[in-house]
C-alpha cells in the first residue's frame, strides 16, 4: 500500500543555513515527490559530522546558500520515484554522501567506491536528474547537501545514494555509520591495512579519528597513537584501544619527528583525520620508509596544497586517500550495520550527545567547542 502522501508535496520542519556561520533557522518548508530514480526519505535522527560544519563555516568552502545541510541519519522510506525497485514505502535506510550506481566502471571495480553517477560533489546543490531542488519556501528553491540533506524531516535522495538496512537495527544508534563512524573504520580496515602487531598512528581523535583507532584494534596493531591539539580528546580516546598521545603544542620539534623518535624511525601506518593540511603533511612524514602506507580522510581547505619532498615517497612510502573508507554504500554498509547488531562493533561510545531537533544549534556547537564526538539529533522531538 502507498503511503498517503506519496506523489504529493509534503509540508515540513527543515533546518535551514540561510547565510554562511549564521545558526540555523527551523522554517516549514515544501518537499517535492520524488522524481525518477529518487526516494523521499523520512528522517528519525540525524547527527552532526565536521563536514557538515565546513560548509556552514564556508571560510575554506565554496558557499552556497540557503541550503539544508546534515548527511549522516538514519530514515524510512516514504514513498519512491519512477524506476526505484531496490525499495519500497517503510524500508529503513542510511542514506550514504557518496553513492553506487552499480553500473559504472567503479561500481564494478572491487577496488574503488568513486561512482562516476553519485559520487560526492559539495558544490552542487541540486538532484542530478533534472539539476531542480526538491525543498522550497514560497516557491524559492532552498539547496541540498551531498545529496542527502538530512536537517529536514523528509528529503529526497537518489536511490543510489540510500543504504537498505536490517530494520531491527536501532535508528538512533547505526544512523552515525552513514557517514564518521564507517568512515573511519573503512579507512583503517580497508585501506591501511595495518598488519597484526603493528604501530599506526592516528591524527584528529575526533568520532572518525577514534573509529580509524577502532579499526586499528580489530586488525591488531598492538600501538595506536593518538595526535591531536585538544587536550580533551586523550581520556575519551582511551575507551578506543589508543595507547599512547601527542600533542604537537606540547613540542618543539614537527610531530613525525616526535613520532620517528618513539617508533624507531616511523610507524607501520598513520590516518589522518582532521582536514588540517599539516596534520596531512606530518602524517605522511611519520610513516616508516621501506614499507610505511599514510592514508587521509579530512576534508581540506579548498586552497590546500600537499608539500613534501619527493625523496620521502622515493624512499618507500604511500600516500593514499578515501572517501567513506572505500566501503560501496549500498553493498557494503548494510554488513557493517550487522557488525553493530551482532557486537563486534559498539557504537553507544561514539555518541556522546542528544538534542531535539528544535535544538539541533547546540550540537554545532558542541562541535565548534570540541565537547564530545557525536550529537544524536532527535527529529520527532
Ligand atoms: P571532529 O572535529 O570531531 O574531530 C577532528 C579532530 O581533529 C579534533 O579533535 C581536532 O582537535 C583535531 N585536529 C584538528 N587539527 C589538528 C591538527 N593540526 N593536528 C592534530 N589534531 C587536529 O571531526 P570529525 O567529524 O571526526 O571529522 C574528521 C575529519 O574527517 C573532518 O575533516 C571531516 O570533514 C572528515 N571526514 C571525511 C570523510 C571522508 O569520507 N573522507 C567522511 C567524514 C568526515
Ligand atoms: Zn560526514
Amino acid at each position: 500500500m502507498a503511503s498517503s502522501t506519496a506523489g504529493q508535496v509534503i509540508r515540513c520542519r527543515a533546518a535551514v543555513a540561510w547565510e554562511a556561520g549564521k545558526p540555523l533557522v527551523i522554517e516549514e518548508v515544501e518537499v517535492a515527490p520524488p522524481q525518477a530514480m529518487e526516494v523521499r526519505v523520512k528522517i528519525l535522527y540525524t547527527s552532526l559530522c565536521h563536514t557538515d560544519v565546513y560548509f556552514w563555516e564556508a571560510k575554506g568552502q565554496t558557499p552556497l546558500f540557503p541550503r539544508i545541510f546534515g548527511h549522516e541519519a538514519g530514515g524510512v522510506v516514504e514513498s519512491v520515484g519512477e524506476g526505484v525497485t531496490d525499495l519500497k514505502q517503510g524500508d529503513h535506510v542510511l542514506p550514504v554522501f557518496t553513492g553506487e550506481c552499480k553500473e559504472c566502471v567503479h561500481c564494478k571495480s572491487e577496488e574503488s567506491n568513486m561512482c562516476n553517477l553519485l559520487r560526492i560533489n559539495v558544490d552542487r546543490g541540486v538532484m542530478i536528474g533534472d539539476e531542480q531542488s526538491r525543498f522550497s519556501i514560497n516557491g524559492k528553491p532552498i539547496y541540498h547537501f551531498v545529496g542527502t540533506s538530512t536537517f529536514s524531516e523528509y528529503t529526497v535522495i537518489h536511490v543510489g545514494c540510500l543504504a537498505k538496512i536490517n530494520p531491527l537495527a536501532p535508528l538512533d544508534k547505526v544512523c552515525v555509520l552513514s557517514c564518521g563512524i564507517s568512515t573511519g573504520l573503512g579507512a583503517t580496515l580497508n585501506v591501511a591495512k595495518p598488519k597484526k602487531g603493528s604501530s599506526v598512528a592516528v591524527f584528529g581523535l575526533g568520532a572518525v579519528g577514534l573509529a580509524a583507532a577502532e579499526g586499528a584494534r580489530i586488525a591488531g596493531a598492538s600501538r595506536v597513537i593518538g595526535v591531536d591539539l585538544n587536550p580533551k580528546r586523550f581520556e575519551e580516546a582511551k575507551k578506543f584501544g589508543v595507547t599512547e598521545f601527542v600533542n604537537p603544542k606540547d613540542h618543539d620539534k614537527p610531530v613525525q619527528e616526535v613520532i620517528a623518535a618513539m617508533t624507531d624511525g616511523g610507524v607501520d601506518r598513520s590516518v589522518e583525520c582532521t582536514g588540517n593540511i599539516n596534520a596531512m603533511i606530518s602524517a605522511f612524514e611519520c610513516v616508516h620508509d621501506g614499507w610505511g602506507v599514510a592514508v587521509l580522510v579530512g576534508v581540506p581547505h579548498k586552497d590546500a596544497e600537499f608539500k613534501t619532498h619527493p625523496m620521502n615517497v622515493l624512499n618507500e612510502r604511500t600516500l593514499k586517500g578515501t572517501f567513506f573508507g572505500n566501503y560501496k554504500p549500498r553493498t557494503d554498509l548494510p554488513d557493517v550495520v550487522e557488525k553493530y547488531m551482532n557486537k563486534e562493533l559498539e557504537l553507544e561510545k561514539f555518541i556522546t550527545h542528544q538534542v531535539p531537533f528544535s535544538e539541533i544549534n547546540k550540537a554545532f556547537e558542541y562541535m565548534l567547542n570540541g565537547d564530545g564526538l557525536r550529537c544524536i539529533i532527535n527529529m520527532e522531538a
